[in-house]
């Protein structure tokens, strides 16, 4: 029996518009999860379509496909493809965990929520011949029961040829979130309390990967539970790595566990501040004393060694087209290493996707444009169209060769690092973004 497990690529006419470089798209521990909790005796293959393209004539018994909203149109595509030629197909994901019925439509199964017992559950109902249109996980797996995943599964044809090959991996070392943002599914769909893995199976994970460049950490927070992180981190500092990570900016007030990022290789903390314009959710502070505390932590961050990546979020109902020169400045003036600037997204499953919804802002419905660099909605005190010229100046303001030799030199953390990718980003934009 085999099965192939596919990371879809970006749907043909978003493809042209942006050819990302296919050497930084890596596909996440979801598969290689997947592929760990597979019996032994089942053969599987994990096929990233960023880096190489979908054989609909494979011999493969069973098609499984992860699905973002982003990718969900192209997902159903390849779905759809396979279903034609009669192929048993299943989809999971976030996007069908809050859209289980639309993903029936393209799907023979669909996976609702974490899969570790109900993939084992499905397969043995596939062998058995009695499979169910939905699997549902009735509760969150423990952490000792999320598998170190099995990259050796990924089809090498789908990592991608490369000009210069820094060895990049990428690790999930704890699930779940209890702030449950307006905009974010992550609470929804991984539940409200931080689950930390085993500090000694995260290490025996980490040894099994082999002499290694760069770790990234997808956690949303790394440090959501800092007693665990900081026993992680100790453990983490003889074998001299190279990490990044994030984190929220409420973690990074605390000295010793910065000291023990910074000991154990992190170079890079990626920060949500998402909005300079509405008020904290819990204590409504005002502006001025919010944009101390983020210029503080920053530098706190440049104190231990450590770059930080900033991410912002355009489109809230307090802002106007003010914002992208606020925040750019802000980024700027904080000589902030990197930002990654979004459009906010209602993405279903969300209450921002329900409070939109119902008051008719909603005027795109295909998910590939859910991708937070397109408007998908009417913003309150702007235009979509400004919104998104907005978003695009703020993203080549940021990254302009004058912004980038300012921070780089005002921070002065990690030029080596910090220099290239700011680059990359440059020409990123400039050549690859019409
Ligand atoms: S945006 Fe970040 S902090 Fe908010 S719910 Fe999502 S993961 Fe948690």
């Amino acid at each position: 029996m085999k099965i192939l497990l596919i990371f879809p690529g970006l749907h043909h006419s978003l493809a042209k518009k942006k050819r990302r470089h296919k050497e930084f798209q890596l596909i996440g521990t979801t598969l290689p999860t997947l592929a760990a909790l597979t019996p032994p005796d089942i053969e599987v293959e994990i096929l990233n379509e960023y880096n190489h393209p979908v054989n609909y004539e494979t011999d493969a018994d069973i098609i499984g496909i992860t699905v973002m909203t982003s990718h969900a149109s192209r997902a159903y595509e390849i779905a759809d493809e396979f279903k034609k030629r009669g192929k048993f197909v299943v989809l999971g994901g976030i996007h069908p965990t809050v859209l289980p019925e639309e993903a029936s439509k393209h799907a023979t199964t669909v996976v609702i929520g974490e899969a570790e017992g109900i993939w084992e559950e499905l397969l043995k109902d596939f062998q058995n011949g009695r499979v169910k249109k939905f699997y549902k996980a009735e509760r969150f797996p423990l952490p000792h029961e999320i598998p170190i995943p099995k990259r050796g599964a990924l089809d090498p044809k789908s990592r991608g040829k490369r000009l210069f090959s820094p060895k990049i991996e990428i690790m999930q070392v704890s699930r779940g979130c209890p702030y449950n943002c307006d905009f974010c599914c992550v609470t929804k769909f991984f539940g409200n309390t931080y689950r930390f893995r085993p500090v000694d199976s995260i290490i025996k994970e980490i040894k099994s990967l082999g002499k290694i460049d760069y770790l990234f950490f997808q956690d949303d927070n790394i440090v959501g539970s800092k007693a665990q992180a900081k026993e992680f981190f100790k453990k983490l500092i003889p074998l001299k790595l190279k990490w990044a990570g994030g984190t929220t900016l409420g973690t990074l007030q605390d000295d010793e566990l910065l000291d023990l990022m910074n000991k154990s290789g992190c170079i890079t903390m990626f920060v949500g501040i998402e909005s300079l314009t509405i008020p904290f959710a819990k204590n409504r502070t005002y502006l001025e004393d919010r944009l101390e505390y983020y210029y503080k932590t920053i530098e706190k961050l440049h104190n231990f060694k450590i770059m930080a990546y900033a991410s912002f979020i355009f489109g809230f109902d307090t802002d106007d087209t003010k914002v992208f020169e606020k925040t750019v400045r802000f980024a700027q003036d904080a000589c902030c290493e990197g930002a990654a600037f979004h459009i906010l997204t209602p993405y279903p499953g969300t209450k921002l996707y329900e409070k939109l919804d119902k008051e008719g802002r909603i005027f795109v419905r295909d998910w590939q444009y859910y991708d937070g660099e397109h408007a998908v909605f009417h913003p309150k005190l702007m235009s979509a169209k400004e919104l998104e010229e907005g978003f695009e100046w703020a993203i080549r303001e940021f990254y302009s060769v004058k912004s980038i030799a300012k921070r780089i030199w005002g921070s002065r953390t990690r030029p080596l690092f910090a220099i290239p990718w700011n680059l990359f980003i440059y020409f990123d934009r400039k050549f690859n973004h019409q």
